[in-house]
């Protein structure tokens, strides 16, 4: 599959990984929009929270929980924003389901 998140996911494009697990896999965005910028994502191509299908609903929440744990590991135990881009009227470029974790300032 021609998916970008899916090749750093297999390590065949380099990453500045921030976690790894079975199921996840996080890391920092290569044009970071604040001091602390990082990525979780299902290792499992999922294509966007449109494409949810039932039965992924413990997967979003395991996702979610991740969040701030990665989060403190990083550094933002006093705070951060997430953010979900979805599809083409959401502004989505990487057709890979993924949460931004932006932080470090006050925004
Ligand atoms: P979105 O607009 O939500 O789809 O965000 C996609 C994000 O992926 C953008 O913030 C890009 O900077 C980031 N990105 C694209 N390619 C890479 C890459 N090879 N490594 C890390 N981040 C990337
Ligand atoms: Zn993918």
């Amino acid at each position: 599959m021609d998916c970008i998140f899916c090749k750093i996911v297999a390590g065949d494009i380099p990453s500045k990984k921030v976690h790894e697990d079975d199921e996840f896999f996080a890391f920092h965005d290569i044009r970071p929009a604040a001091p602390v910028h990082f990525m979780v994502i299902p290792k499992r191509h999922v294509a966007s929270l449109l494409h949810v299908q039932p039965g992924d609903e413990a997967m979003l929440g395991r996702l979610m929980a991740l969040v701030p744990v990665l989060a403190r590991q990083e550094g933002l135990g006093g705070g951060f924003k997430t953010a979900i881009n979805t599809g083409r009227d959401g502004g989505q470029e990487v057709d890979h389901l993924h949460v931004h974790v932006l932080g470090g300032r006050r925004t």
